[in-house]
């Protein structure tokens, strides 16, 4: 297919709100997709080159492309255009406007800029600027609106994987019947453009028995949760308990002879072949603040492996595990080998999921567990250790432990039931965490996304900013939906940063996907991005939050515990669902 005729969907698709619209458009271009254009369609359409867990890059700013553009065109003044468009893709569109159509197909466009991306070193920008300039002697308006927008990171097309998902079950069966399976593919392989492929061209059939890889993260398994260890006990009888650490899920990947990355070009990944990758919660590839855990990986001295675990900071001379906070102190662009230095990582390997070649998702939990326990005894990685793991065969074993991991600081434990597979990305009771909680508090915090602010008042008019509206998330109907005024537990000298970081996905309107009651309209709306943590004392009924015209749910006395959690995206936060479930804790 022609870049352009692309581009004439992906305008489509910019102007729609709509699921179901977008899913139709979707079906219809997926039938006009062939061989490996399905895969850089898709990633285009993602805004990206690669699967989202490839950390690459175009390290090219907003400001060099507008000098790339200022160098090819007649238009001396693109940083006025800029300034009134306020946007790279008008300007490049407008740069290139009377400009014919490319002879591009999608595969040369995403060559090109494969090479760009590639380009490193000194001299790399003025050589990024220069094959940009050479592409936008040749494109239309059209087409060098989107590729500047890809190459700045700020396509944003509003298409959720799970729009993506449906379209492909739609594009197989006229309906959303397949979307489960095609799902649980995804869960899988986190690569959307590689199962598309599979889909489109080989039906439900090519999905049937996916198989994991190592070096493609795999949806991480969730858990739900319990209040009270009796309550916990009656659900699952006997089970396995482990302690609950609070640091950063990290799931684990290894393959000595290295991994599979024929998605991408080597160059662009490094020279050397990776044999160790590892992924965050929402697969954010985070290898690169890890050096400590890659030496450790090999340490296992296994063949292959993917694992699943919690890392946690600690303290090399007392050897004490240190706050989340601090554990993250790495998550930076330098400084990474000091900072692990100075916090070295302890990994408690607690799932495991792939040994040596075998795939053991269709494996019950205690072989899992006991597989992962002789891999990491046998190994040699001092801080790599396997998270303790113990049989409970009574309300008040589970208490004991309870009491045991709590009074050692811990935030509580994770129960899990025996005999159950790991089933990526599902929530079910096969996990169930228990967590701390004071008296009058609700049994967990609650992860919701920031709808937008209203304007400060009294003390806080001098900021701007005196409150947040935040929403919960309505995943059978992909809706964000109006939840609590947030104003609390928030630190003056937050504010102006908060609001710096609003005001830059601030909206006109107020999205399809989006409800809000006129009654609690916030001054200024954004795009639903930012997922913020709350504590609340309870789960309330609203008259003003949830959908207009309806009862919904609220929280009482809500307090913010972080800003800007960044291991989860506004399709992970807490749904609906779930605080119905939490209200009756
Ligand atoms: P959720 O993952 O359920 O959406 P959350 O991200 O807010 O919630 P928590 O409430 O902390 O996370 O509970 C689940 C998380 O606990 C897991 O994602 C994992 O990072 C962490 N965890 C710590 N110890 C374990 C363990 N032993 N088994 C499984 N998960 C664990």
């Amino acid at each position: 297919m022609q870049f352009n005729d692309l581009c004439e969907y992906l305008v489509k698709l910019e102007d729609l709100s709509s699921r179901n619209e977008m899913t139709e458009i979707l079906v219809e271009l997926f039938s006009k997709l062939e061989g490996k254009e399905i895969d850089q369609a898709i990633y285009f359409m993602q805004g990206r080159i690669a699967p989202l867990y490839e950390p690459i890059e175009f390290n090219l700013s907003i400001k060099l492309v507008l000098k790339a553009l200022e160098a090819h065109s007649s238009n001396n003044d693109i940083q006025a255009l800029f300034k009134k468009l306020g946007d790279v893709g008008l300007v490049a569109e407008e740069v290139n406007k009377d400009s014919g159509l490319s002879k591009y197909s999608i595969t040369s466009i995403f060559e090109h800029l494969n090479e760009i991306a590639e380009i490193e070193g000194t001299n790399s920008q003025s050589a990024k600027q220069t094959l940009l300039q050479e592409l936008a002697q040749n494109t239309s308006g059209l087409e060098l609106k989107y590729i500047t927008r890809i190459i700045v990171g700020k396509l944003r097309l509003g298409l959720s994987d799970k729009t993506f998902l449906d379209a492909l079950s739609w594009y197989l069966s006229g309906d959303k019947s397949l979307r489960a399976e095609i799902e649980r593919a995804y869960g899988v392989n986190a690569d959307l453009g590689y199962v598309a492929r599979l889909v489109i061209e080989g039906g439900v059939e090519a999905i049937k028995d996916i198989h994991l890889t190592p070096g493609i993260p795999v949806a991480s398994k969730l858990v739900q949760r319990e209040a009270t260890p009796q309550t916990l006990f009656e659900r699952l009888g006997d089970c396995y308990i482990q302690p609950k650490y609070d640091g950063l899920r990290l799931q684990v990947h290894y393959d000595k002879n290295g991994l599979g990355e024929e998605k991408v070009s080597m160059s662009l990944l490094g020279a050397e072949k990776k044999t160790v990758k590892m992924f965050s919660r929402n697969m954010e590839n985070l290898t690169y603040m890890m050096p400590d855990v890659i030496e450790q990986v090999e340490l296992l001295g296994v063949e292959s492996i993917i694992f699943d675990s919690e890392a946690i900071g600690f303290d090399p001379s007392s050897g004490e595990l240190v706050s989340f906070q601090e554990t993250i102190s790495r998550k930076r662009k330098t400084g990474i080998i000091e900072a692990a230095k100075a916090t070295p990582l302890k990994v408690f390997a607690f799932d495991i999921l792939h040994i040596n070649g075998r795939d053991l998702m269709q494996t019950g939990l205690e072989e899992r567990l006991q597989i992962l326990k002789e891999v990491v005894d046998s190994g040699k990685s001092e801080n790599i250790e396997f998270a303790e793991s113990v049989l409970v065969k009574s309300a008040e074993e589970l208490d004991a432990k309870f009491k045991e991991y709590t009074d050692a600081g811990l935030e509580g434990l994770i129960a899990k039931d025996l005999g159950t597979l790991y089933e990526p990305g599902t929530r079910n009771y096969d996990w169930i965490k228990l967590k701390v909680k004071a008296q009058k508090e609700l049994a967990d915090t609650v992860d919701a996304v920031v709808l937008g602010y209203y304007s400060g008042r009294g003390v806080r008019a001098k900021f701007g900013i005196g409150a947040l509206l935040i929403g919960c998330y309505d995943n059978k109907n992909d809706k964000y939906l109006s939840l609590a005024k947030l104003g609390t537990g928030i630190k003056d000298s937050d504010w102006p940063i908060f609001k710096k970081a609003l005001d830059e996905i601030s909206v006109d309107a107020l999205a399809e996907n989006v409800e809000i009651d006129k009654q609690v309209m916030p001054d200024v709306l954004v795009r639903p991005e930012i997922v913020v943590v709350v504590e609340a004392d309870e789960v309330t009924v609203s008259k003003v939050h949830g959908y207009v015209g309806k009862d919904g749910l609220s929280l009482r006395f809500p307090r913010l515990k972080q800003f800007a959690r960044e291991d989860k995206d506004p399709e992970q936060i807490t749904t609906v669902e779930e605080l119905e479930q939490l209200a009756k804790l």
